[in-house]
């Protein structure tokens, strides 16, 4: 990717400046098979944990073998795969970082994203071939700050959450450099991550990958001697709302950032694919022509079909006040869930083998999405297993079901069926 900023922009129509290089679409993959979902939906790279060095203790993080299957995968699309390696170090974690730097470099994977300067300086000298990309981590916000950065031989700085489209604006002014800003998903209620509610309440530490997500537990306050608020009535989090830019991809555009980031290593298949899908095509829609962009509704209503917290634009164009905060704590409910995932299809008998997920059974809608938008609603008439029984309901998770569409599918097309 170029390192565009307005100035290499061309005029439209009317006069308004344009970039011409296409932003990253970058996408979490906590698993090897979100990574194979998040590419055929259409991520350009995603970013992954290796079994060390990562913020997601919890997620199925990668082992070397899995990371190469992974990058052979993506270059198939030609995507590229990112590593996060942006703990806090402690001295005992520090043990083996070259080594485990230099086996990352051997299995292709483009850039890691770090933290700690040790982490950043070691991969500088001894992996090379590594992208180093700096963390969120580091809470950068300023363009001087980028630039110190950039002067340390870094290509690309993912920025704070915390950053304004202002202050993106303004650092692209300044500084050429690639810049990452996140685009969706969960915020912390602290500076990017920088947080020790976990740490207090139950001794992981959020920034060694542990963090337990207690500003979303339910709590009982107290003021005064008081009950401001308890769990039966007025419950009370200290979580945020979730980021959503769904609606400003020409803002982010033209304010060059080359890289939207979605956030989510533990999110499910359905989320990846639903958010990947939506973002792709905005993204798509505007580059093919800015002058006749226009928000679908469509890609809104994709993004609401996983499961979502509610959104807002975080720091994007204020600071978040009152309204951002979560004060009930429950999730609204997803509309859809996860079925079955397509791992073959035979156009000349119209059949395809799908592997379960949740259980379904003849006589229900399903609707079956691929990238692009590509969606149909199917209603399942019969359905067997693969030596041919025919089954009354699809109760096992993993099991690979053979029935008929009405319409092509591919491999990783999801299935899906409405709840509410
Ligand atoms: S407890 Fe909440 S605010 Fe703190 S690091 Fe975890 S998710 Fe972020």
């Amino acid at each position: 990717m170029t390192n565009a900023v307005l100035d290499t922009a061309a005029r439209g129509r009317t006069g308004k400046r344009y970039r011409l290089d296409k932003p990253e679409l970058l996408a979490p993959a906590g698993n090897l098979e979100k990574l194979r979902i998040a590419v055929h939906y259409g991520a350009d790279a995603v970013y992954i944990g290796g079994q060390k060095y990562g913020l997601r203790s919890n997620a199925d993080n990668f082992s070397i073998d899995e990371m190469r299957e992974g990058v052979e995968f993506a270059a198939r699309y030609g995507a590229k795969v990112f590593v996060a390696t942006n703990i806090y170090a402690h001295q005992e974690d520090l043990e083996g970082v070259a080594d485990y730097l230099r086996q990352l470099e051997s299995v292709g994977i483009a850039a890691i994203i770090a933290a700690d300067p040790y982490i950043v300086e070691t991969a500088l000298r001894e992996a090379p071939g590594l992208e180093v990309h700096l963390s969120t981590q580091q809470s950068t916000m300023n363009w001087q700050a980028v630039k110190f950065w950039k002067e340390e031989g870094l290509p690309r700085v993912v920025l704070a959450r915390e950053t304004s489209m202002e202050e993106i604006r303004e650092i692209k002014k300044h500084v050429d450099i690639e810049i990452e800003a996140f685009i969706h998903g969960a915020m912390c209620s602290s500076v990017s991550g920088r947080c020790v509610l976990s740490n207090h309440f139950t001794d992981r530490d959020s920034n060694r990958g542990g963090c337990c997500q207690s500003c979303r537990w339910k709590y009982d306050l107290h003021e005064g001697g008081l009950a401001v608020a308890n769990a039966d009535e007025h419950q009370f989090t200290m979580g945020s709302k979730d980021l959503c830019m769904i609606r400003h991809i020409p803002d982010l555009i033209e304010a060059g950032v080359d890289s939207f980031k979605i956030e989510g290593r533990m999110k499910s298949i359905h989320y990846v694919a639903s958010v990947v899908n939506a973002y792709r095509q905005a993204i798509d829609a505007y580059m093919a022509d800015p002058e006749s962009y226009a928000l679908k509704q469509e890609w809104i209503d994709e993004i609401g079909k996983a499961a979502n917290r509610p959104l807002n634009t975080g720091f994007f164009y204020s600071k978040p006040g009152a309204g951002e905060h979560i004060y009930e704590p429950e999730e609204k409910p997803a509309p859809y869930d996860f079925a079955a995932i397509v791992q073959e299809y035979d156009e000349a008998s119209g059949i395809a083998v799908v592997q379960q997920r949740s259980p379904f059974k003849p006589g229900m809608e399903v609707e079956f999405i691929g990238p692009g938008g590509r969606a149909f609603t199917q209603r399942i008439d019969e359905m067997t297993d693969e030596e041919g029984n025919p089954l009354t309901v699809a109760r096992h998770p993993m099991q690979r079901i053979r029935l008929r569409t009405d319409q092509p599918v591919r491999t990783w097309d999801l299935m899906r069926k409405r709840l509410l």
